[in-house]
């Protein structure tokens, strides 16, 4: 039976391939009664993942990487702990024996039972721990499925596979960056959570929020993904396959013709130029920046180097990585963000996400509360900008108050590395990130100790509009164009203008062709975003007629009418 679902299009393009179905190990584990006879051996395998987990944890406390936070010593002992509790490690093997369930049903059975147990205790302590016990038996259904239970197998057949999640996590998506795929859709998700943002990065047609994928698509069947109306049609009949091969065809020209504005210099019709950066994840998105023509990296979310992992790198690893991606750009400029870890990106060792995670110990503030972590960082991307043109960007800054205890640690790591002698950059810029409105409010106090700024589009609308950018129920509710985010934009580019230095967004909105000249009206002149969209972008500002632009943006100020804002806003884009 052929039908179409709708959800909220990520990254473009046409995508045909057989469905792929994926799970997380924590939300699906499989199912299935053992024949008697099996029943000693799946004991056994359940008691090796057991050993194999508890080895994970001991050989982790006794190699605690140099930075590492104070907590993370006593947090392994609670783990091996809660591992060794009968009820984690000897329950389950009653379940297999009486119920003949397969290992990590029996597990998973447990856990449930525990957690409900868990709900009922008054104390906030103990109740919390609920997420070390999931954490625990995370770990062992890893064990137990041979670790990469959702990694999918490589690509095989001429068409290409299409991956249907019902959720993942950016650090999921991290994982799924070396595999060939065709396209990827989930059920939740919203257009600028992280896991988009990495979905993006893939290049390849992806769709989120459409709710019920994961249950209506069966293993194999056909999809056509139209990544751009945001659209999954399932096994289609012969016509609209036909028409589909065709716009996907005719998008490859277009992407093709595109190709001949990459050395272009980006500029208006009047000749204003314009910086075209690029976003990116780890080093090994620099081939892609040099495809995209783009003039320098705008942001490197450095905090991708620390997922996926149960150890943090230190400072040599972190060192080599951003000296590699410093000089790979050859003198071009390289923002490294620091650490934007928390809400959606929680270390595997480590998760600190309260209840309201995006509200929480994250970006900046997790690194003011883990200073040594921070220390490794700094002294990593310092040394670093000996080999290029490095500058560091501080996420999610709130106060000057903040600001200032960083720029306090910033100069500590410069002053320790000057007494031993390590070279570095004495000069290299610091800039700060313009994502919660309170520092849109400040960013003319903040301008004055700062060498530039860099709105984060995605996390001020989240933040001026309260709505949970990885929520897709309240995904209709972001809005770039609602007049409060355009007054903190307009009012940090004006800020940045005084205090003479430079700004650029470096969140989605920038990559968002019908944007652009919204952006440039408004006085905008440096843009970063993902590689894929450096040349769509350059596009728009080439034809872009800058005095009739900045005259719309004036009156786009002025009104609080969203009916009228999208009037001005295609009299821009006509
Ligand atoms: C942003 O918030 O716009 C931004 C660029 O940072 P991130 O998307 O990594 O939160
Ligand atoms: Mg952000």
């Amino acid at each position: 039976m052929s039908f179409s679902m709708h959800g909220v299009g990520v990254s473009g393009g046409i995508a045909i391939g057989n469905a792929h179905l994926i799970s997380h190990a924590i939300l699906e584990v499989p199912y299935y009664v053992l024949p008697s006879a099996q029943i000693p051996d799946e004991i056994t395998r359940f008691e090796t993942a057991i050993t194999t987990t508890r080895n994970e944890l001991e050989a982790l406390r006794v190699n605690i990487p140099a930075g590492s936070p104070a907590e993370f010593s006593a947090f392994l002992g609670l783990h091996l702990l809660i591992l060794g509790d009968n009820t984690l490690s000897r329950t389950p093997i009653d379940l297999i024996k009486s119920q003949r369930f397969n290992a990590e049903w029996a597990l998973k059975q447990q856990m449930d039972t525990l957690l409900a147990q868990f709900g009922q205790i008054e104390d906030d302590y103990l109740r919390e721990r609920k997420a070390d016990v999931v954490q625990v038996v995370e770990r062992v259904l890893k064990a137990l499925l041979g670790h990469s239970s959702y990694m999918p197998p490589p690509v095989s057949a001429e068409l290409g596979r299409i991956l249907v999640a019902h959720d993942l996590s950016p650090a999921d998506m991290m994982l799924f960056k070396q595999q060939p795929f065709a396209a990827f859709i989930t059920d939740v998700g919203g257009a600028t959570s992280h896991t988009a943002i990495v979905a993006r990065s893939l290049n390849i047609p992806s769709i989120v929020a459409l709710h019920h994928a994961h249950q209506l698509i069966r293993e194999n069947e056909l999809l056509i993904v139209d990544g751009q109306q945001g659209v999954v049609i399932v096994n289609p009949d012969r016509q609209i396959l036909a028409e589909y091969k065709l716009r996907q065809s005719q998008w490859e020209i277009e992407k093709q013709k595109l190709k001949r504005l990459k050395s272009t210099a980006a500029a208006t019709l009047d000749g204003t130029a314009v910086e075209l950066h690029a976003n990116i994840e780890l080093p090994q998105d620099i081939p892609q920046v040099k495809a995209s023509g783009a003039t320098g990296i705008g942001l490197f979310r450095s905090e991708f180097l620390f997922l996926n992992r149960d150890d943090l790198p230190d400072e040599e690893e972190q060192f080599a990585a951003y000296r590699k991606v410093a000089q790979d750009m050859k003198g071009l400029p390289v923002t490294i963000r620091t650490l934007d870890l928390g809400a959606d990106k929680q270390l595997r060792f480590a998760d600190r996400s309260g209840d309201n995670p995006a509200l929480g110990l994250r970006a900046i503030r997790l690194c003011l509360a883990e200073p040594q972590m921070f220390h490794t960082q700094l002294r990593a991307i310092l040394r670093a900008s000996h080999y290029g043109k490095v500058r560091l960007l501080i996420p999610m800054l709130s106060s000057l108050s903040e600001l200032r205890q960083t720029l306090h640690l910033i100069g500590h790591a410069k002053q320790e590395l000057a007494q031993e002698s390590v070279p570095f950059d004495t000069l290299i810029p610091v800039g700060g990130m313009i994502e919660i409105p309170a520092a849109a409010l400040s960013a003319q106090a903040f301008a004055k100790s700062l060498d530039f700024l860099s709105i984060g589009t995605n996390d001020l609308i989240q933040y001026t509009l309260a709505i949970d950018r990885t929520d897709d129920t309240v995904a209709h509710l972001y809005d770039p164009l609602h007049p409060a985010v355009l007054q903190l934009i307009a009012m940090s580019i004006a800020a940045a203008d005084r205090a003479g230095i430079p700004v650029s967004v470096c969140g989605e909105m920038a990559g968002d062709a019908k944007l652009i000249r919204l952006l440039l009206g408004l006085g905008l002149r440096q843009f970063s975003m993902h590689p894929a969209h450096v040349l769509t972008v350059k596009q728009q500002i080439l034809t872009s007629d800058l005095p009739h632009l900045t005259g719309v943006a004036q009156k786009m100020l002025k009104t609080y009418e969203p009916e009228k804002l999208h009037q001005l806003l295609a009299r821009m884009n006509a």
